[in-house]
Protein backbone atom coordinates (compact mmCIF):
# COMPACT_ATOMS: atom_id res chain seq x y z
CA UNK A 1 0.00 0.00 0.00
CA UNK A 2 1.30 3.12 -1.11
CA UNK A 3 1.81 5.77 2.15
CA UNK A 4 0.64 9.34 1.24
CA UNK A 5 2.45 11.90 1.21
CA UNK A 6 0.70 12.87 4.49
CA UNK A 7 1.74 10.15 6.47
CA UNK A 8 5.34 10.63 5.47
CA UNK A 9 5.46 14.23 6.99
CA UNK A 10 3.58 12.91 9.73
CA UNK A 11 6.43 10.01 10.06
CA UNK A 12 9.53 12.50 9.38
CA UNK A 13 8.47 15.16 11.94
CA UNK A 14 8.13 12.41 14.58
CA UNK A 15 11.68 11.28 14.08
CA UNK A 16 13.28 12.05 17.04
CA UNK A 17 16.42 14.19 17.49
CA UNK A 18 19.95 13.22 17.62
CA UNK A 19 19.98 14.98 21.68
CA UNK A 20 17.39 13.06 22.51
CA UNK A 21 18.79 9.72 21.15
CA UNK A 22 21.81 10.84 22.87
CA UNK A 23 19.88 11.38 26.20
CA UNK A 24 18.45 8.12 26.37
CA UNK A 25 20.16 4.98 27.90
CA UNK A 26 20.89 3.64 24.79
CA UNK A 27 22.67 6.83 23.73
CA UNK A 28 24.48 7.36 26.79
CA UNK A 29 25.62 3.73 26.56
CA UNK A 30 27.04 3.94 23.15
CA UNK A 31 28.63 6.61 23.83
CA UNK A 32 30.65 5.17 26.43
CA UNK A 33 31.52 2.45 24.51
CA UNK A 34 32.26 3.91 20.99
CA UNK A 35 32.84 7.36 21.88
CA UNK A 36 30.51 10.99 21.30
CA UNK A 37 32.45 11.36 18.09
CA UNK A 38 32.10 8.25 16.09
CA UNK A 39 28.26 7.73 17.89
CA UNK A 40 27.14 10.76 16.56
CA UNK A 41 28.27 10.09 13.08
CA UNK A 42 26.29 6.61 13.59
CA UNK A 43 23.16 8.31 14.67
CA UNK A 44 23.37 10.90 12.10
CA UNK A 45 23.74 7.90 9.52
CA UNK A 46 20.80 5.96 11.02
CA UNK A 47 18.80 9.06 11.31
CA UNK A 48 19.25 9.90 6.96
CA UNK A 49 19.28 5.76 6.11
CA UNK A 50 15.29 6.32 8.10
CA UNK A 51 14.66 9.58 6.63
CA UNK A 52 15.32 7.80 3.12
CA UNK A 53 13.53 4.71 4.14
CA UNK A 54 10.40 7.08 5.24
CA UNK A 55 10.14 9.35 1.79
CA UNK A 56 10.42 6.00 -0.39
CA UNK A 57 7.16 5.42 1.29
CA UNK A 58 8.49 2.37 3.68
CA UNK A 59 7.54 3.16 7.41
CA UNK A 60 10.43 2.25 9.98
CA UNK A 61 10.14 1.82 13.73
CA UNK A 62 10.97 5.11 14.61
CA UNK A 63 11.24 4.54 18.41
CA UNK A 64 14.20 5.79 20.31
CA UNK A 65 14.85 2.56 20.90
CA UNK A 66 14.80 1.04 17.42
CA UNK A 67 16.99 3.59 16.40
CA UNK A 68 19.43 3.13 19.13
CA UNK A 69 19.44 -0.56 18.15
CA UNK A 70 19.91 0.30 14.26
CA UNK A 71 22.90 2.45 15.39
CA UNK A 72 24.27 -0.33 17.50
CA UNK A 73 24.27 -2.69 14.50
CA UNK A 74 26.22 -0.17 12.25
CA UNK A 75 28.27 0.74 15.06
CA UNK A 76 29.51 -3.03 15.42
CA UNK A 77 29.72 -3.50 12.01
CA UNK A 78 31.93 -0.71 11.39
CA UNK A 79 34.60 -1.42 14.58
CA UNK A 80 34.51 -5.65 14.00
CA UNK A 81 37.68 -7.00 12.41
CA UNK A 82 37.19 -8.32 9.10
CA UNK A 83 40.28 -10.10 8.65
CA UNK A 84 39.58 -13.28 10.68
CA UNK A 85 40.73 -17.08 11.38
CA UNK A 86 38.52 -19.33 9.65
CA UNK A 87 38.58 -23.21 9.29
CA UNK A 88 39.82 -24.26 5.96
CA UNK A 89 38.31 -28.11 5.57
CA UNK A 90 39.27 -27.57 1.76
CA UNK A 91 41.96 -29.87 1.75
CA UNK A 92 44.43 -27.00 0.12
CA UNK A 93 47.58 -27.01 2.21
CA UNK A 94 49.06 -23.81 1.10
CA UNK A 95 45.46 -21.74 0.19
CA UNK A 96 46.59 -18.39 -0.91
CA UNK A 97 43.03 -16.73 -0.47
CA UNK A 98 43.14 -18.07 3.32
CA UNK A 99 46.14 -17.10 4.10
CA UNK A 100 48.80 -19.79 3.14
CA UNK A 101 51.34 -21.89 5.67
CA UNK A 102 49.82 -21.73 9.48
CA UNK A 103 52.58 -21.11 11.61
CA UNK A 104 54.22 -23.17 14.03
CA UNK A 105 53.31 -22.77 17.71
CA UNK A 106 57.53 -21.64 17.99
CA UNK A 107 57.27 -18.92 15.41
CA UNK A 108 53.95 -17.85 17.16
CA UNK A 109 55.92 -17.22 20.60
CA UNK A 110 58.78 -15.84 18.99
CA UNK A 111 56.81 -13.20 16.95
CA UNK A 112 54.81 -12.47 20.27
CA UNK A 113 57.84 -11.90 22.56
CA UNK A 114 59.27 -9.52 20.36
CA UNK A 115 56.30 -7.87 18.80
CA UNK A 116 54.96 -6.76 22.71
CA UNK A 117 58.18 -4.99 23.28
CA UNK A 118 61.45 -3.87 22.02
CA UNK A 119 63.97 -6.00 20.25
CA UNK A 120 67.34 -6.24 18.66
CA UNK A 121 66.39 -5.62 15.60
CA UNK A 122 68.93 -3.33 14.39
CA UNK A 123 71.34 -3.43 17.50
CA UNK A 124 74.15 -5.46 18.22
CA UNK A 125 74.22 -6.34 21.33
CA UNK A 126 77.78 -7.04 22.00
CA UNK A 127 78.79 -3.81 20.33
CA UNK A 128 76.13 -1.57 21.87
CA UNK A 129 75.19 -0.08 18.93
CA UNK A 130 74.03 -0.28 15.55
CA UNK A 131 73.05 -3.81 14.01
CA UNK A 132 71.97 -4.93 10.68
CA UNK A 133 68.25 -7.03 10.82
CA UNK A 134 69.37 -8.50 7.79
CA UNK A 135 71.80 -11.06 10.48
CA UNK A 136 68.75 -12.25 12.08
CA UNK A 137 67.65 -15.03 9.45
CA UNK A 138 71.17 -15.33 7.30
CA UNK A 139 72.96 -17.91 9.07
CA UNK A 140 70.42 -19.88 9.86
CA UNK A 141 69.35 -19.84 5.98
CA UNK A 142 73.16 -20.33 4.77
CA UNK A 143 73.53 -23.17 7.22
CA UNK A 144 70.61 -25.00 5.91
CA UNK A 145 71.14 -24.46 2.51
CA UNK A 146 74.65 -23.94 1.58
CA UNK A 147 74.80 -20.89 0.59
CA UNK A 148 77.00 -17.78 1.33
CA UNK A 149 75.04 -15.19 2.73
CA UNK A 150 71.13 -14.47 2.59
CA UNK A 151 68.11 -11.41 2.66
CA UNK A 152 64.98 -11.66 3.71
CA UNK A 153 62.70 -9.43 1.81
CA UNK A 154 58.66 -8.85 2.18
CA UNK A 155 57.62 -11.11 -0.37
CA UNK A 156 58.87 -13.84 -3.16
CA UNK A 157 57.58 -11.01 -5.65
CA UNK A 158 59.63 -8.63 -4.04
CA UNK A 159 62.54 -10.77 -4.05
CA UNK A 160 62.66 -11.33 -7.76
CA UNK A 161 62.15 -7.68 -8.43
CA UNK A 162 64.96 -6.29 -5.94
CA UNK A 163 67.11 -9.07 -7.57
CA UNK A 164 67.01 -8.58 -11.13
CA UNK A 165 66.64 -4.33 -10.60
CA UNK A 166 70.05 -4.48 -8.23
CA UNK A 167 71.83 -7.06 -10.95
CA UNK A 168 70.06 -6.42 -14.39
CA UNK A 169 68.87 -3.14 -14.14
CA UNK A 170 69.23 -1.59 -18.22
CA UNK A 171 70.69 -4.70 -19.40
CA UNK A 172 69.52 -7.75 -20.95
CA UNK A 173 67.80 -11.27 -18.77
CA UNK A 174 68.05 -14.10 -20.74
CA UNK A 175 64.68 -16.84 -20.05
CA UNK A 176 62.55 -19.41 -21.84
CA UNK A 177 59.99 -18.83 -23.14
CA UNK A 178 58.50 -21.91 -21.45
CA UNK A 179 58.97 -19.60 -18.17
CA UNK A 180 57.34 -16.68 -19.06
CA UNK A 181 54.13 -17.37 -16.65
CA UNK A 182 51.73 -15.84 -14.81
CA UNK A 183 51.52 -17.55 -11.28
CA UNK A 184 48.34 -16.08 -9.91
CA UNK A 185 47.89 -12.67 -7.99
CA UNK A 186 48.52 -10.94 -11.09
CA UNK A 187 52.08 -12.05 -10.43
CA UNK A 188 53.56 -12.76 -14.20
CA UNK A 189 56.85 -13.21 -14.71
CA UNK A 190 58.01 -10.97 -17.68
CA UNK A 191 55.55 -8.02 -16.05
CA UNK A 192 58.13 -8.19 -12.71
CA UNK A 193 61.10 -7.82 -15.10
CA UNK A 194 60.03 -4.98 -17.12
CA UNK A 195 59.12 -3.29 -13.73
CA UNK A 196 62.60 -3.80 -12.89
CA UNK A 197 64.22 -2.08 -16.11
CA UNK A 198 66.02 -5.20 -17.38
CA UNK A 199 65.92 -5.91 -20.75
CA UNK A 200 63.30 -9.44 -21.32
CA UNK A 201 65.71 -11.91 -23.90
CA UNK A 202 63.16 -14.62 -25.02
CA UNK A 203 64.49 -18.25 -25.97
CA UNK A 204 62.97 -21.03 -27.24
CA UNK A 205 59.82 -22.38 -27.45
CA UNK A 206 56.99 -22.56 -25.09
CA UNK A 207 57.54 -26.63 -24.86
CA UNK A 208 61.12 -26.54 -25.66
CA UNK A 209 64.20 -24.70 -25.25
CA UNK A 210 67.93 -25.68 -25.73
CA UNK A 211 71.19 -24.75 -24.26
CA UNK A 212 72.23 -23.81 -27.63
CA UNK A 213 69.05 -21.07 -27.49
CA UNK A 214 70.50 -19.78 -24.66
CA UNK A 215 74.30 -19.66 -25.66
CA UNK A 216 73.19 -18.06 -29.34
CA UNK A 217 72.06 -14.50 -27.74
CA UNK A 218 74.75 -14.31 -24.73
CA UNK A 219 76.15 -10.70 -25.77
CA UNK A 220 78.14 -8.11 -24.08
CA UNK A 221 75.23 -6.34 -22.83
CA UNK A 222 74.01 -9.99 -21.14
CA UNK A 223 73.51 -9.30 -17.38
CA UNK A 224 72.16 -12.74 -16.14
CA UNK A 225 70.39 -16.04 -17.34
CA UNK A 226 67.33 -16.56 -15.22
CA UNK A 227 65.11 -19.58 -13.92
CA UNK A 228 61.60 -19.30 -13.27
CA UNK A 229 59.77 -22.39 -11.79
CA UNK A 230 56.50 -23.28 -13.55
CA UNK A 231 55.29 -23.28 -10.31
CA UNK A 232 51.44 -23.41 -10.70
CA UNK A 233 51.81 -24.26 -14.58
CA UNK A 234 53.08 -27.44 -15.83
CA UNK A 235 54.14 -28.38 -19.74
CA UNK A 236 53.76 -32.26 -20.44
CA UNK A 237 54.67 -34.32 -23.49
CA UNK A 238 57.21 -32.94 -25.94
CA UNK A 239 58.87 -31.09 -24.02
CA UNK A 240 63.03 -29.93 -22.74
CA UNK A 241 64.60 -27.33 -20.82
CA UNK A 242 68.10 -27.63 -19.95
CA UNK A 243 69.13 -28.77 -16.56
CA UNK A 244 70.29 -26.34 -13.87
CA UNK A 245 73.69 -27.75 -13.71
CA UNK A 246 73.74 -27.26 -17.27
CA UNK A 247 72.78 -23.53 -17.07
CA UNK A 248 74.60 -22.66 -14.50
CA UNK A 249 77.82 -24.17 -16.85
CA UNK A 250 77.17 -21.87 -19.47
CA UNK A 251 76.39 -19.26 -17.58
CA UNK A 252 80.16 -19.44 -15.48
CA UNK A 253 81.79 -20.16 -18.65
CA UNK A 254 80.48 -16.33 -20.04
CA UNK A 255 80.75 -14.82 -16.40
CA UNK A 256 77.30 -14.32 -16.34
CA UNK A 257 75.34 -15.17 -12.89
CA UNK A 258 73.03 -18.05 -12.91
CA UNK A 259 69.07 -16.74 -11.29
CA UNK A 260 66.59 -19.01 -9.77
CA UNK A 261 62.78 -18.13 -9.04
CA UNK A 262 62.15 -21.40 -6.84
CA UNK A 263 59.36 -19.88 -5.49
CA UNK A 264 57.79 -22.61 -3.40
CA UNK A 265 60.48 -22.42 -0.75
CA UNK A 266 60.78 -26.34 -0.38
CA UNK A 267 63.82 -27.59 1.82
CA UNK A 268 62.54 -30.92 2.34
CA UNK A 269 62.33 -33.97 -0.51
CA UNK A 270 58.79 -33.81 -1.52
CA UNK A 271 59.29 -37.21 -3.01
CA UNK A 272 59.38 -38.94 0.42
CA UNK A 273 56.24 -37.72 1.31
CA UNK A 274 54.86 -39.32 -2.20
CA UNK A 275 54.68 -35.71 -3.87
CA UNK A 276 56.47 -35.08 -7.09
CA UNK A 277 59.79 -33.94 -7.23
CA UNK A 278 60.10 -30.32 -6.29
CA UNK A 279 63.41 -28.64 -6.60
CA UNK A 280 64.91 -28.37 -2.92
CA UNK A 281 66.65 -25.13 -2.24
CA UNK A 282 69.90 -26.88 -1.46
CA UNK A 283 69.79 -29.31 -4.54
CA UNK A 284 69.69 -25.73 -6.66
CA UNK A 285 72.37 -23.99 -4.99
CA UNK A 286 74.69 -27.19 -5.73
CA UNK A 287 73.75 -27.54 -9.16
CA UNK A 288 75.45 -23.92 -9.44
CA UNK A 289 72.71 -20.98 -9.43
CA UNK A 290 74.41 -17.97 -7.89
CA UNK A 291 71.25 -16.81 -6.55
CA UNK A 292 67.67 -18.40 -5.55
CA UNK A 293 64.91 -16.64 -4.45
CA UNK A 294 61.62 -18.55 -2.92
CA UNK A 295 58.48 -17.71 -0.17
CA UNK A 296 58.18 -18.21 3.12
CA UNK A 297 55.05 -18.71 3.87
CA UNK A 298 54.71 -21.76 0.58
CA UNK A 299 56.53 -25.00 1.12
CA UNK A 300 58.89 -23.58 3.84
CA UNK A 301 55.63 -23.19 6.71
CA UNK A 302 56.55 -19.62 8.03
CA UNK A 303 55.39 -16.19 7.54
CA UNK A 304 54.58 -14.23 4.46
CA UNK A 305 58.61 -13.17 3.26
CA UNK A 306 60.62 -13.47 0.68
CA UNK A 307 63.72 -15.22 0.58
CA UNK A 308 67.28 -14.23 -1.79
CA UNK A 309 69.99 -16.96 -0.96
CA UNK A 310 73.32 -17.09 -2.80
CA UNK A 311 77.04 -16.10 -3.62
CA UNK A 312 78.01 -13.27 -1.07
CA UNK A 313 79.40 -10.74 -3.51
CA UNK A 314 75.86 -10.94 -5.43
CA UNK A 315 73.90 -10.70 -2.21
CA UNK A 316 75.76 -7.70 -0.96
CA UNK A 317 75.16 -6.04 -4.35
CA UNK A 318 71.58 -6.93 -3.68
CA UNK A 319 71.79 -5.44 -0.07
CA UNK A 320 73.65 -2.24 -1.15
CA UNK A 321 70.23 -1.34 -3.33
CA UNK A 322 67.80 1.30 -2.70
CA UNK A 323 64.86 -1.07 -3.39
CA UNK A 324 66.19 -3.20 -1.01
CA UNK A 325 65.20 -0.40 1.91
CA UNK A 326 61.74 -0.16 0.26
CA UNK A 327 60.80 -3.93 0.92
CA UNK A 328 62.69 -4.98 3.97
CA UNK A 329 60.90 -7.32 6.65
CA UNK A 330 59.85 -6.39 9.75
CA UNK A 331 60.81 -7.85 13.04
CA UNK A 332 57.65 -10.30 13.52
CA UNK A 333 58.71 -11.46 9.85
CA UNK A 334 62.03 -12.19 10.90
CA UNK A 335 61.40 -13.71 14.62
CA UNK A 336 58.91 -15.72 12.73
CA UNK A 337 61.22 -17.10 9.92
CA UNK A 338 63.95 -18.01 12.10
CA UNK A 339 61.44 -20.04 13.95
CA UNK A 340 60.32 -21.61 11.59
CA UNK A 341 63.92 -22.41 10.28
CA UNK A 342 65.28 -23.78 13.60
CA UNK A 343 63.58 -27.26 13.14
CA UNK A 344 64.61 -27.94 9.82
CA UNK A 345 68.14 -27.56 11.26
CA UNK A 346 67.56 -30.21 13.88
CA UNK A 347 65.14 -32.64 11.88
CA UNK A 348 62.31 -31.69 13.57
CA UNK A 349 60.40 -30.44 10.61
CA UNK A 350 58.08 -32.72 9.87
CA UNK A 351 56.86 -32.87 13.25
CA UNK A 352 56.93 -29.13 14.04
CA UNK A 353 55.88 -27.50 10.98
CA UNK A 354 51.70 -27.35 9.88
CA UNK A 355 52.41 -27.45 6.42
CA UNK A 356 54.49 -30.68 6.75
CA UNK A 357 52.40 -32.05 9.31
CA UNK A 358 49.45 -32.33 7.06
CA UNK A 359 51.66 -33.06 3.65
CA UNK A 360 53.10 -36.30 6.21
CA UNK A 361 49.62 -37.12 7.47
CA UNK A 362 48.70 -40.89 6.48
CA UNK A 363 45.30 -41.45 4.61
CA UNK A 364 45.17 -44.26 7.40
CA UNK A 365 45.43 -41.52 10.26
CA UNK A 366 43.14 -39.04 8.19
CA UNK A 367 40.41 -42.14 7.46
CA UNK A 368 40.11 -42.56 11.70
CA UNK A 369 39.84 -38.71 11.81
CA UNK A 370 36.63 -38.64 9.08
CA UNK A 371 35.35 -41.81 10.86
CA UNK A 372 34.90 -39.76 14.29
CA UNK A 373 33.46 -36.55 12.52
CA UNK A 374 31.39 -38.68 10.21
CA UNK A 375 29.57 -40.47 13.61
CA UNK A 376 29.30 -37.60 15.35
CA UNK A 377 27.20 -35.77 12.51
CA UNK A 378 25.15 -39.08 11.98
CA UNK A 379 24.19 -38.91 15.94
CA UNK A 380 22.96 -35.38 15.46
CA UNK A 381 21.19 -36.45 12.63
CA UNK A 382 23.45 -34.52 9.80
CA UNK A 383 23.17 -37.59 7.01
CA UNK A 384 26.87 -37.58 6.36
CA UNK A 385 29.49 -40.42 5.06
CA UNK A 386 33.13 -41.03 4.49
CA UNK A 387 33.98 -41.34 1.07
CA UNK A 388 38.08 -41.01 -0.87
CA UNK A 389 39.21 -38.09 -1.96
CA UNK A 390 42.65 -36.35 -2.84
CA UNK A 391 44.08 -33.14 -0.83
CA UNK A 392 46.65 -30.90 -2.72
CA UNK A 393 49.20 -28.99 -1.77
CA UNK A 394 48.07 -25.58 -3.42
CA UNK A 395 50.63 -22.47 -3.20
CA UNK A 396 51.41 -22.43 -6.67
CA UNK A 397 53.35 -25.43 -6.05
CA UNK A 398 53.23 -28.88 -7.62
CA UNK A 399 50.87 -28.36 -9.96
CA UNK A 400 48.59 -32.02 -11.07
CA UNK A 401 50.25 -34.19 -7.24
CA UNK A 402 47.72 -34.65 -4.74
CA UNK A 403 48.00 -36.65 -1.70
CA UNK A 404 45.15 -39.38 -1.21
CA UNK A 405 42.74 -38.75 1.89
CA UNK A 406 39.03 -39.24 3.16
CA UNK A 407 36.50 -37.05 3.17
CA UNK A 408 33.58 -35.85 5.25
CA UNK A 409 31.02 -35.85 2.76
CA UNK A 410 27.57 -34.24 3.87
CA UNK A 411 24.21 -34.20 1.80
CA UNK A 412 21.78 -31.77 2.00
CA UNK A 413 18.76 -30.38 0.37
CA UNK A 414 20.42 -26.94 -0.96
CA UNK A 415 24.21 -27.82 -0.54
CA UNK A 416 25.38 -24.18 -1.72
CA UNK A 417 22.91 -22.77 0.72
CA UNK A 418 24.36 -24.83 3.40
CA UNK A 419 27.62 -24.02 2.30
CA UNK A 420 27.07 -20.03 2.42
CA UNK A 421 25.81 -20.60 6.03
CA UNK A 422 29.02 -21.97 6.97
CA UNK A 423 30.81 -19.15 5.61
CA UNK A 424 28.98 -17.11 8.40
CA UNK A 425 29.68 -19.22 10.99
CA UNK A 426 31.83 -17.67 13.83
CA UNK A 427 34.27 -18.56 12.82
CA UNK A 428 33.57 -19.36 8.85
CA UNK A 429 33.62 -23.34 7.96
CA UNK A 430 35.05 -23.16 3.89
CA UNK A 431 34.47 -26.53 2.38
CA UNK A 432 34.26 -28.01 -0.75
CA UNK A 433 31.22 -28.68 -3.28
CA UNK A 434 31.95 -32.00 -4.80
CA UNK A 435 29.03 -34.12 -6.67
CA UNK A 436 25.96 -32.07 -4.84
CA UNK A 437 27.64 -32.56 -1.58
CA UNK A 438 29.57 -30.45 0.81
CA UNK A 439 32.90 -32.27 1.67
CA UNK A 440 35.46 -31.55 4.26
CA UNK A 441 39.16 -32.62 4.23
CA UNK A 442 39.82 -33.40 7.63
CA UNK A 443 44.07 -32.77 6.37
CA UNK A 444 43.66 -29.35 6.48
CA UNK A 445 41.90 -28.62 9.55
CA UNK A 446 43.67 -27.59 12.90
CA UNK A 447 43.31 -30.12 15.93
CA UNK A 448 42.25 -26.67 17.70
CA UNK A 449 39.43 -26.30 15.13
CA UNK A 450 37.82 -29.50 15.52
CA UNK A 451 34.91 -28.59 17.80
CA UNK A 452 33.97 -25.47 16.42
CA UNK A 453 34.04 -27.11 13.17
CA UNK A 454 31.76 -29.98 14.20
CA UNK A 455 29.70 -27.59 16.21
CA UNK A 456 29.06 -25.37 13.70
CA UNK A 457 28.01 -28.06 11.27
CA UNK A 458 25.59 -29.31 14.09
CA UNK A 459 23.90 -26.26 14.12
CA UNK A 460 23.74 -25.25 10.63
CA UNK A 461 23.17 -28.70 8.86
CA UNK A 462 20.72 -29.78 11.07
CA UNK A 463 18.25 -26.48 10.83
CA UNK A 464 17.10 -26.70 7.42
C1 LIG B 1 54.63 -17.86 -5.38
C2 LIG B 1 55.67 -17.49 -6.36
C3 LIG B 1 56.04 -16.16 -6.51
C4 LIG B 1 55.42 -15.05 -5.70
O1 LIG B 1 55.82 -15.19 -4.35
P1 LIG B 1 55.08 -14.33 -3.19
O2 LIG B 1 55.81 -14.74 -1.94
O3 LIG B 1 53.65 -14.72 -3.21
O4 LIG B 1 55.28 -12.89 -3.52
C5 LIG B 1 57.02 -15.86 -7.43
N1 LIG B 1 57.60 -16.83 -8.17
C6 LIG B 1 57.26 -18.14 -8.06
C7 LIG B 1 57.92 -19.15 -8.94
C8 LIG B 1 56.28 -18.51 -7.14
O5 LIG B 1 55.94 -19.79 -7.02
Amino acid sequence: MQTSSHEIHKLLRALPSIDRLLGTDEGRALVAEYGRSLTLTALRTTLAETRHAIQNGRTPTITPSALAHATRQWLASLTSPTLIPVINATGVIIHTNLGRAPLSSAALTAIQAVAAGYANLEYDLEAGGRGSRTTHAARLLAELTGAEDALVVNNNAAAVLLMLTALCQGREVIISRGQLVEIGGGFRVPDVMAQSGARLVEVGTTNRTHLRDYEAVIGENTAAILVAHHSNYKIVGFTTEPSLAELAELAHAHNLPLLYDQGSGALLDTTAFGLEAEPTIQASLQAGCDVVTFSGDKLLGGPQAGILVGRSELIAQIKRHPLARAVRADKMCLAGLAATLRPYLTGQAVQEIPVWRMISQTETEIAAVAEQWSRKLTQNNIPAEVIAGVSTVGGGSLPGTTLPTRLVAISHPNVDDLAARLRQNTPPIIGRIQNEQLVLDPRTVLPEQVNALLNGLISHACSK
